[in-house]
């Protein structure tokens, strides 16, 4: 008798598949079987045995099986990690119902963004605070509210794209202002703004280059400089800080830039950034600076459409009040900062111990982390990495192990770069690796 491939009734009353049936649901397992046998057919198939059908459902029910979202190790050395969701964020997590838009001392609807705002104003020493998604969401409504209609000025150094798909002439182009390109790709000079102010100018747009950097000879104004041109001709001046920083970095070893606070001092009416890039918190857009600003982006209908969750809020909140209680250590990234060297190398040499007792031959290597997600472009981190072999097959074990491990290819080697580990990963690292390279 010729052999075909199983029915899918077959199939489906196995009792093989009971755990699946149960775990899927009926329908889903349905579907998933009536998948599997399609695709033996697209494949030219005309017959299959009962186990390889099995084994092939049973593979597809395992995949599906697997957490969306795995918590991973990053062993990349790249510290923000845009792929990896950016900031590593605070074991808080929202559960159940919060007291997100209520007053218990009122016993009545409260304001949702008012723990936040409070605390935001506070660290940053401004009258207003505003969140919304994302950065780029903040200088959408920030354009529509303030600028729509109206030109804004832009140095032609600071025209940047952002990971392939924010790019800031076209996101001035949809909130309807007309962008005004100052200057030269290399030197804007405070002339040159002055010379392109007209009646219709709403602002002028300082935009942090975040991914890139212009060296050589080059020539930007100061914030002063553009905040006291804006003050007396009467227009806005704000900065897109995106990714910047909010505290002295130097001590990290990285470059002196200028803070939010700072260039709110300098004048800035108001200065937004990522929550997740800046502020190593979650996703979040965040603008500070003055209330007359800032209030009719409260009143503009975009703002509802840009709300942020509250479980961002309860991360931002919690991270906030690590920076205010002066222990920035507190928050992930900064602990990942501020690992010492020689600690790092200590970790190190303890895995390429317990690697080599399992018979891999590690090597200790010293190596540049960075920090990422458009940050700081062109500056390392001093790091320590486990140099391994470079084998695509076992670097894909790792990725699919438990923990998902992700390291970088460097100079014909997979490097495991600790700068980004957490010191309580280190375990779970070496026992990735083992199964991975037995
Ligand atoms: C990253 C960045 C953005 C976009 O921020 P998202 O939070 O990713 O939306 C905008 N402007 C600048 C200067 C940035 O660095």
């Amino acid at each position: 008798m010729e052999a075909r491939l199983p029915a899918v009734h077959r199939l489906l009353a196995h009792p093989r598949l009971q755990t699946a049936r149960e775990k899927l649901g009926p329908e889903s397992l349905r579907q998933l079987v009536r998948e599997v046998l399609q695709d033996l057919r697209r494949q030219g198939r005309r017959h299959a045995s009962l186990e390889d059908v099995l084994y092939s459902v049973e593979a597809r029910v395992a995949e599906l099986a697997r957490p969306s979202y795995p918590a991973v190790i990053n062993a990349t050395g790249v510290l923000i990690h845009t792929n990896l969701g950016r900031a590593p964020l605070l074991p808080q997590q929202v559960s159940g119902y919060v007291a997100l838009e209520f007053s218990l001392a009122e016993g009545c609807r409260g304001e949702r963004l008012a723990p936040v705002r409070e605390k935001l104003c506070r660290y940053f020493g401004c009258e207003d605070a505003l969140v919304v998604t994302n950065n780029a969401a903040a200088l959408l409504l920030l354009l529509a509210a303030r600028a729509r209609g109206r030109q804004v000025l832009v140095s032609r150094g600071e025209l940047i794209e952002i990971g392939g798909s924010f790019r800031l002439p076209e996101i001035m182009a949809e909130a309807g202002v007309e962008l005004v390109e100052v200057g030269c790709t290399n030197r804007t000079h405070l002339a040159d703004y002055r010379r392109a102010l007209s009646p219709q100018t709403a602002a002028i747009l300082q935009v942090h280059r975040s991914n890139f950097a212009l060296t050589g000879f080059v020539a930007t104004p100061t914030p002063q400089e553009l905040a006291s041109l804006a003050r007396e001709t009467g227009v806005s001046f704000w900065v897109d800080q995106g990714s910047g920083c909010h505290l002295d970095l130097t001590r990290f070893g990285l470059a002196k830039e200028a803070t939010v606070q700072e260039l709110l001092t300098a004048g800035a009416e108001v200065v937004l950034f990522s929550g997740d890039k800046l502020l190593a918190g979650p996703q979040a857009g965040i603008l500070v600076g003055k209330r007359q600003t800032l209030e009719p982006l409260r009143q503009h209908p975009l703002r509802r459409a840009v709300r942020p969750d509250k479980g961002v809020l309860v991360g931002l909140a919690a991270t906030l009040d690590a920076y205010l209680a002066g222990q920035p250590e507190r928050v992930p990234l900064y602990q990942l900062l501020a690992e010492p060297l020689v600690r790092l190398r200590q970790r190190a040499l303890r895995l390429r111990r317990t690697l080599q007792a399992a018979g891999i031959p590690a090597q200790v290597v010293p190596c540049h982390a960075v920090l990422g997600g458009g940050t700081t472009p062109g500056e390392v981190l001093p790091s320590y990495a486990l140099a391994l072999p470079d084998d695509p097959a076992r670097s894909r074990a790792l990725r699919q192990g438990e923990p998902p491990v992700i390291g970088r290819q460097e100079r014909g080697q997979l490097l495991l770069d600790l700068r980004a580990v957490f010191p309580e990963q280190d375990k779970l690292l070496a026992a990735a690796v083992v199964r991975a390279f037995r």
